[in-house]
């Protein structure tokens, strides 16, 4: 028997290609992952109670550009929360003020009330700072004979079983908040009693997802969109659907008028079984850890929240490999030691930093040896310098001294950031070619790998929102990477995928509107 030593050069590139093969998503998957989504777009659509929650919205339109009013707005449910004030100019512009507020750990996970009242506290700051101007709206006199009463536009990301454009339950919590004594109840209820309590001239009239608002926003400022989603600290898409198709509304009063409905499908819960996601040990962990297990299992290869995360359970990993460690030394940082110590920012930062500012710098990642046979002095000149750049921003970034941290391992941090990234990347490109699939804008593949030929030409405009769409370094390219590979190349030309800048905010504003004019005799 051969005694045990140290990790020959093979055994440790072994552990290094079994984690990249890990990650690898070949077209047969993507194409079997799309199939099992399209398959939980139908189930959530027919009934209720499904994770894929398939929701709908009660927006039975989109706007196109020519809307005016002065709405407050509020959003929850990302890093950050905040209110704003938004002016609809009604020639495809607005103007917005806003403030950010922190949202600590305590109110996250307090009780729902304390959470609340914090949200009416901040609104009533924000209108006492900055002096609102006059909130009116088509509609308002019909709503309310008390003309300074303020109208506001609820922007809650998280999943709620809607039943009306301002009324819905709120059915769980997702990204890291669990307030107690809030599922199941009105979302609007818990808001407008904290107004209330403080006797505050304010009404909340409307109730929208973060990806309803993305949509909403970039239908009003480009005049067509048909899908809005949200890649940043979670994942989640809504689109325009046929009611009649919708067949869990049947028998409703929506049904009955027949058209069009916005619904969010909750897709971060795709595949919650796990039976198609193709999880990885560091995933595997990571759910095991988390607020949620077993919820929300395609938001966690996805989003902003857990990508870091995954990427320090693959660092650590290869930190500890026996009986040789195979990175920095094997030392961790107190940074690296603590759950949830790594950001997807910092991956981003690695990767821009690997990217470079101008394209005469982009290196191939094939220059770089395989990491066993990793030799500072054979490598080109342009890339030994992005690697120092990122060996920087790694002695920064994870605490370590510049004296532990070599080129090498540099190397290895950035193939793990590129890694995790990628997958997600691919995995947002097959949510979006699903919504193409499933409203009969796009086909799959054939078995030999072929599309069908389609004459359509007009564009497709998704509206997009989110730190790591927004970001994070060639995220959209990757993610056309799949939706290509999926719905063919005629038909991943037509997508335009544009910022739904201040979406949240504006859609709820457009939503508020609507609400209004759904009032007006
Ligand atoms: C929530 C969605 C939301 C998405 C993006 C998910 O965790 O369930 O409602 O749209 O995050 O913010
Ligand atoms: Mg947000």
């Amino acid at each position: 028997m051969a005694p045990i030593s140290a990790l020959t050069y093979n055994d440790a590139q072994r552990l290094f290609d079994d984690i990249d093969r890990q990650f690898q998503l070949s077209q047969e998957t993507l194409v079997e992952l799309s199939k099992a989504f399209l398959h939980e777009f139908s189930v959530g659509l027919g009934d209720y109670n499904h994770p894929m929650a398939m929701i709908p919205t009660f927006v039975t339109g989109v706007p196109n550009g020519t809307e005016t009013g002065t709405f407050l707005a509020l959003d929850l449910g990302g890093t950050n929360m905040r209110v704003c004030e938004v002016v609809l100019n009604g020639d495809k512009t607005f103007s917005l003020r806003q403030q950010k507020y922190k949202v600590s750990d305590a109110l996250k996970t307090g009780e729902a009330t304390v959470l609340f009242d914090y949200l009416a506290d901040s609104v009533d700051a924000f209108l006492t700072t900055h002096a609102a101007s006059a909130y009116t709206s088509p509609g308002q006199a019909a709503v309310d004979n008390n003309p300074d009463v303020v109208h506001l536009g609820l922007t809650f990301s998280f999943p709620v079983e809607q039943t009306a454009l301002d009324s819905g339950k709120i059915l769980t919590w997702t990204k890291g908040f669990a307030a107690k004594n809030a599922i199941g109840n009105d979302v609007v209820k818990l808001l407008q009693d904290a107004f209330d309590r403080k006797h505050m001239h304010v009404k909340c009239v409307a109730l929208v997802n973060d990806t309803v608002g993305a949509l909403l926003s970039r239908a009003y400022t480009s005049g067509g969109c048909i899908l809005g989603a949200i890649f940043g600290t979670g994942t989640n898409g809504a689109y325009v659907e046929e009611v009649a198709k919708i067949t869990k509304l049947k028998n409703s009063s929506a049904a009955a008028r027949g058209g069009h409905m916005v619904v969010n499908t909750e897709w971060g819960a795709f595949n919650n079984s796990r039976s198609h996601l193709p999880c990885t040990p560091f995933d595997n962990s990571l759910d095991r850890l988390s607020i949620n297990p077993s919820y929300q299992a395609f938001e966690k290869l996805i989003s902003g929240m857990y990508l870091g995360e995954i990427t320090r359970n693959i660092l650590v990993s290869l930190i500890d490999a026996a009986p040789k460690a195979l990175l920095f030394g094997g030392k961790a940082t107190a940074i690296l030691n603590k759950h949830y110590g790594v950001d997807s920012s910092v991956m981003s930062d690695v990767e821009a930093a690997w990217e470079g500012k101008d394209a005469s710098e982009a290196a191939d990642p094939d220059s770089i040896p395989t990491f066993t046979a990793f030799d500072d002095s054979k490598l080109l000149p342009a890339v030994k310098s992005k690697l120092e750049r990122i060996r920087l921003v790694i002695v920064k970034q994870f605490g370590y001294k510049d004296t532990e941290v070599t080129l090498r391992d540099a190397a290895i941090v950035r193939w793990a950031c590129s890694l995790v990234a990628r997958r997600a990347a691919l995995l947002s490109g097959v949510a979006v070619a699903v919504v193409l699939l499933q409203t009969g804008r796009a086909d799959l593949p054939d078995k030999s790998g072929k599309h069908a030929k389609r004459t359509e030409t007009e564009e497709i405009g998704v509206g997009v929102d989110g730190s790591l769409i927004e970001h994070y370094p060639n995220f959209e390219r990757t993610t056309r990477e799949s939706l290509r590979a999926l719905v063919g190349p005629d038909v991943e030309k037509r997508v335009v995928i544009g910022m739904a800048k201040d979406g949240s905010g504006v859609g709820a504003a457009l939503c508020a509107l609507q609400a209004l004019k759904q009032h007006q005799p």
